[in-house]
Formats: structure tokens, C-alpha cells, sequence
């Protein structure tokens, strides 16, 4: 069986100039049968459209906000530190993958940037923002292979056809989430106080993105291997 390369988007800090990247969304790639391969940040659209044109796969990874500007709002004091290099270099990406049908995974910041690339809103921060009757905790100070709520997923979704679970238990180290859903996109999975935890294209191959964060999971958690497993198969 042919072996998929897969493109992953970089971790910026501008302080330093470096781009680097949480092994674990590599060592999941591997375990499930892909090739990794960084992305780079600071490249024109020539040269990004040559490393779409060698990936089979997209895993928009997690990482800082995203600049409210992109979704027209003025910045929020709760809003945290961004980096506008990586929004653009993430918004090249998607525009030169979504007309390819390659598949596509989105994990925590990720999830936000597809939502916005495809118009949709986000919170900037949950707590100051999303009224709720229940004070989930969605950034957890337990580790990152705790698992500190559910999500409910939706019977008729890619979600489900991966899981054929009704309810997944998730880790969450996310303040911001998703506000209003793109129009395209389709939920997915919502935890018990409301919030999108997970979305997907219909009549896509395979595109989906989650809140949570399954490349800490996947050598512990089956839901999380299931998901590795789908996106890597599907990229083949
Ligand atoms: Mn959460």
C-alpha cells in the first residue's frame, strides 16, 4: 500500500525565528502509517503550491490564536499572543488544498482556522465570552493524556462513521472555540455546555477537524489511534 506524506503546519515563534513543531503529531502520522513533513512558514504561494503538490494529507496543528481580525472583530483584552506569519502562511495552505480533495485534519487551533478560513466566528476567550449554564473546564491543568470531558457526536457524521461511538471522553487545553459554525462546515461533536468540539465537510473525501487533541492520546486512547488511523488511510 502506497505510504502517504503528510503535510504538517509549523509552530512559529517570532521572538527566536524558529519554527518547530510537538513531536507527538509526527510520532501519530508515523504510527498510523504516514510520512510527516514540515511546512514551511515564511515561503511564497509558488512555493507552497510545490508542497501541497508532494502531500497526500493536511494536519493543521494547534497552536496560538488567531488574529480576530481575521474573522472581523477588534482584539479582546482575554485574547492571547498572535501571530499573523502563521495565520497567512495556514490561510495559503487551505486555499491551495480545499479544491484538491485531499484530506484534511484540523486538531485544536486548527478546528478555529478552518472555521475562519471558510467564514465562520470564533470565542476569543470562553470564559469571558460563551454563556453557559455549565462551566465545563475546557483548559485542563491535569496532563496531557488526561481526559477531563465529553463530547456527544453526532449519529450522522464522519465522526460517527470513524468512532461508531455516541460519546467520546476528550482532553481540552483550548480558551478560545468556535462561535458560529461556517456555513459549509457540519458539526460534529458538541461537549455538555454547548460548545463545537468537532467539524466536517460533507461530500469531502475526508475532511475534519476536532478541539481536542488526540496526537496525545493515540498510543493510549483508542477513539485517538481511530482518527490517526482514518485520516492517514484516507490520504493513501
Ligand atoms: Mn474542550
Amino acid at each position: 500500500m502506497r505510504i502517504p506524506v503528510i503535510g504538517v503546519t509549523p509552530h512559529y515563534e517570532p521572538d527566536n525565528n524558529k519554527l518547530c513543531i510537538a513531536s507527538m503529531y509526527l510520532e501519530a502520522i508515523l504510527d498510523a502509517g504516514g510520512v510527516p513533513l514540515l511546512l514551511p512558514l515564511k515561503a511564497n504561494e509558488e512555493a507552497l503550491k510545490t508542497a501541497v503538490s508532494v502531500c497526500d494529507g493536511f494536519l493543521f496543528t494547534g497552536g496560538p490564536d488567531i488574529d480576530p481580525f481575521r474573522f472581523g472583530e477588534e482584539t479582546l483584552e482575554e485574547c492571547d499572543v498572535v501571530y499573523p506569519d502563521r495565520d497567512q502562511m495556514e490561510e495559503t495552505i487551505f486555499n491551495l488544498v480545499i479544491g484538491t480533495g485531499k484530506p484534511v485534519f484540523g486538531i485544536c487551533r486548527g478546528i478555529q482556522v478552518l472555521n475562519v478560513f471558510f467564514g465562520g466566528t470564533l470565542f476569543q476567550d470562553i470564559a469571558a465570552q460563551f454563556q453557559r449554564k455549565l462551566n465545563l473546564c475546557h483548559s485542563q491543568k491535569s496532563g496531557r493524556t488526561v481526559l477531563s470531558h465529553s463530547v456527544t457526536i453526532e449519529r450522522d457524521s464522519l465522526l460517527y462513521d470513524i468512532l461508531q461511538e455516541d460519546t467520546l471522553m476528550v482532553n481540552s487545553f483550548h480558551h478560545q472555540g468556535i462561535k458560529d459554525v461556517a456555513p459549509e462546515l457540519n458539526v460534529a461533536a458538541r461537549s455538555r455546555d454547548g460548545l463545537v468540539e468537532a467539524v466536517y465537510l460533507r461530500d469531502h473525501p475526508f475532511f475534519l477537524a476536532v478541539q481536542w487533541h488526540p496526537e496525545h492520546l493515540f498510543r493510549v486512547n483508542e477513539g485517538a489511534k481511530k482518527l490517526f488511523t482514518a485520516f492517514v488511510d484516507a490520504s493513501r
